[in-house]
């Protein structure tokens, strides 16, 4: 009797670990894959406070940040980056040299390793920008010039692309309009990332800028958002990035009444903390109240 239970055991343990092995052998199968995410995109608009920061899990198991923050973040980014599986970053993308988008930069190039590196061809003398360019140095990486017609990414299994659409021209005088912008579709779904690009920017991309998620440029100012921009791009979701109670009123009413017009979804970093857009190629699934950096401080 006892010896037959224990057949009966062993038989369906047996059973059990063939057919995991025989689903496993099926493409895109949940088990034994690197990662969760593995074959979605996933897009991590960190609650940083005032500033920037996203990160991207690629559906081909690579990412990208965009931007970091002020310079107080970077160990925090490290942590989030660390807590979805991933040691590295293979693009890291600053969109312009002011500090709420590249101050921590330097940190993270310092303590994480780093792949490609995209920075607008402008330049400033501040001392988080020193930094980055020392800390760049120092790790033999040289950052690519960020302009409109560089491909980041052409993934063609995945289907798979990123594209930097701007700046067209260097502005100078105004770093916010020499952001750099790009364009990443996944299979049927697109996103756009706006950096600080105000209006004058905005109207030069002479690509195509239609996307269904869209990171609204310079935390929601009204010298950005225009309406004949939100007529280009066309999204489905917008997302806000800013700091809680900041000094700048960001986001300006204005574009809150523009984005409610243009009828999409709205989600905000001071609100909701951060916020992520999970991408299958087809759908997205948006999720809020993820790990704060900035209220973490
Ligand atoms: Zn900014």
């Amino acid at each position: 009797m006892r010896r037959r239970s224990i057949n009966r055991v062993t038989a369906f343990v047996l059973s059990a670990v063939i057919l995991l092995f025989s689903l496993s052998s099926c493409d895109g199968f949940p088990f034994f894959t690197g990662s969760l995410t593995e074959g979605k995109l996933v897009c991590h608009y960190l609650d940083i406070g005032q500033g920037d920061s996203i990160f991207i899990e690629l559906p081909n198991n690579k990412t990208m940040l965009i931007d970091s923050g002020e310079n107080y973040h970077g160990a925090g980014i490290i942590t989030y980056i660390k807590s979805t599986g991933h040691d590295k970053i293979d693009y890291l993308v600053g969109t312009h040299p002011h500090s709420d988008h590249i101050g921590s930069l330097a940190y993270i190039v310092r303590n994480f390793e780093i792949g490609e590196v995209y920075l607008p061809k402008v330049s400033t003398n501040s001392k988080v920008y020193e930094d980055l360019l020392k800390a760049l140095k120092n790790k033999k990486l040289t950052a690519k010039s960020g302009k409109a017609g560089v491909n980041i990414i052409d993934d063609s299994d995945k289907n798979l692309q990123a594209d930097i659409i701007a700046p067209v021209k260097l502005d100078k005088e105004n770093l916010n309009n020499s952001s750099i912008i790009i364009k990443m579709t996944f299979e049927k779904t697109s996103f756009l990332f706006t950096g600080d690009a105000e209006k004058s920017e905005l109207a030069s991309v002479k690509s195509d800028l239609s996307a269904d998620v869209l990171k609204v440029g310079h935390h929601g100012s009204s010298t950005s958002t225009t309406k004949d921009f939100l007529k280009k791009v066309n999204p489905k979701i917008a997302v806000i990035s800013c700091g809680a109670g900041n000094d700048y009123g960001h986001p300006h009413k204005n574009t809150l009444k523009l984005l409610k017009q243009a009828d999409c979804e709205v989600h905000r970093t001071d609100r909701e903390g951060t916020v992520s857009v999970t991408s299958d190629g087809r759908d997205y699934e948006v999720k809020t109240g993820l790990s704060s950096i900035a209220r973490a401080k």
